[in-house]
């Protein structure tokens, strides 16, 4: 027996609770933990059928999982489209979409204002194996236009960017692309599928690190790739990541379907503080700008309100002091957390020139705005008016 029920017709707050649900023979009501790495053939030739993909069945816990099948069945309705692939970090997600469809003499386009370990497979490995990366800055359509003005196979872009929150108008750098036969990878960690839908903006692959808000709770690293491409999901990329093994692990799996369950009620109330906390900031001394998206003060506001149906959950701000100030607001907070990771019920802090951006140069950190004064807020889930205590006596001193 089993009772497996979706649709994709359910709104996404039923989906996160529902969708992709696959119930064993037992009927558990909560999803069950598959931890096994093989399966048992019936007969040598049941193995031989298999093999040849004559029979549709789980062979490896490499390539499917019955776990996983459910995180990414989820992640699939949620997103709305064809097709989702699963890996065991945000990094693998990223590195498995653009390798997957690279290779040697091929051109790739990026904004230069990346997640650090993005700008390293994008500036760094890619041109290894002989892909021509060009860097730009993201928010400048001009830019984009003369790096997409010769044929071009990819391009890369993260919008809200991590850290300086600098938008990219999707749909109008989708358009471009498109003209010069280019596929459009989207990283949508800051927005989460809740907040900005890439494909329908126009891109034709979305990227998650589901260790971000999709976990959101600190315990589980997990990464997505999402398509309306099945040609690309079904071929290419499936290859790509049956024969170098990024697979994400049913427990992890597991941890990021129930993370799922209240996405939608953790973003709401991570985009409601954080509103709160960037205007509070605005209010301290001191500060030489506070930075998020959902301010009039920021210079695309009009293009998050037209691409985004909230503005996230990270805010930075910049001290007129520079690192050494930077350092003693950190230090000085009781409540935030300094740590690197983001999308967290805890809030937390960073210092990105010295730590997730630190192995760029001084240059590359100058033109991606992460200066040295620059700290990031991940407003947690704690009651807001805490969060703005501890923020008051740490900034004032
Ligand atoms: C964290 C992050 C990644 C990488 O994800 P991991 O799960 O840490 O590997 C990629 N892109 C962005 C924007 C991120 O914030």
């Amino acid at each position: 027996m089993s009772v497996n029920k979706s649709n994709p017709n359910w709104r996404p707050q039923t989906q996160l609770v529902r969708g992709g649900t696959n119930r064993s023979e037992f009927a558990e009501t909560n999803e069950a933990i598959f931890m096994t790495s093989g399966y048992v053939y019936e007969s040598a030739e049941q193995a031989q059928r298999a093999f040849k993909g004559e029979e549709e069945r789980f062979i490896y816990s490499r390539f499917s999982n019955p776990t996983v099948g459910m995180f990414e069945e989820r992640m699939r309705l949620l997103e709305g489209v064809e097709a989702c692939r699963s890996t065991a970090t945000g990094m693998a997600a990223v590195w498995c979409s653009l390798a997957a469809r690279l290779k040697a003499g091929d051109r790739l386009v990026a904004s230069r204002a990346l997640f650090g370990s993005c700008h390293v497979v994008c500036a760094e490995f890619l041109p290894k194996f002989g892909v021509e990366t060009i860097l730009v800055d993201g928010t400048n359509l001009d830019e984009w236009e003369e790096a997409l003005s010769v044929p071009t196979q990819a391009i890369f872009l993260e919008t809200p960017s991590n850290p300086q929150l600098d938008l990219i108008d999707i749909a109008t750098v989708s358009e471009m692309a498109h003209k010069v036969g280019a596929s459009v990878v989207v990283d949508n960690v800051f927005a989460t599928p809740l907040l900005q839908s890439p494909i329908e903006l126009g891109a034709d692959v979305v990227v998650y690190s589901a260790t971000k808000h999709i976990d959101g709770q600190g315990r589980a690293m997990g990464g997505a790739i999402l398509t309306n491409d099945v040609e690309f999901a079904d071929g290419d990329l499936l290859q790509f990541l049956r024969h170098t093994g990024p697979s994400l692990s049913p427990f992890n799996a597991w941890t990021l379907l129930k993370g799922l369950e209240t996405l939608e009620m953790r973003m709401e109330r991570h985009c409601k503080s954080a509103h709160e906390v960037a205007k509070f900031l605005n209010t301290l001394p001191g500060l030489k700008r506070v930075i998020y998206p959902g301010l009039e003060s920021h210079p695309q506001y009009d293009l998050c309100r037209k691409q985004m149906k909230d503005a996230g959950t990270v805010i930075c701000f910049e001290t007129e002091g520079g690192i050494e100030e930077a350092f003693k607001i950190m230090d000085a907070f009781n409540l935030i957390d300094i740590s690197n990771n983001l999308g967290d019920a805890k809030s937390l802090t960073t210092h990105p020139a010295s730590t997730t951006h630190k192995r760029l140069t001084q240059e590359e950190r100058d033109a991606a705005g992460v200066t040295d004064g620059l700290v990031r807020i991940s407003v947690g889930l704690e009651d807001v008016e805490d969060i703005k205590e501890d923020l008051a006596q740490a900034i004032e001193g």
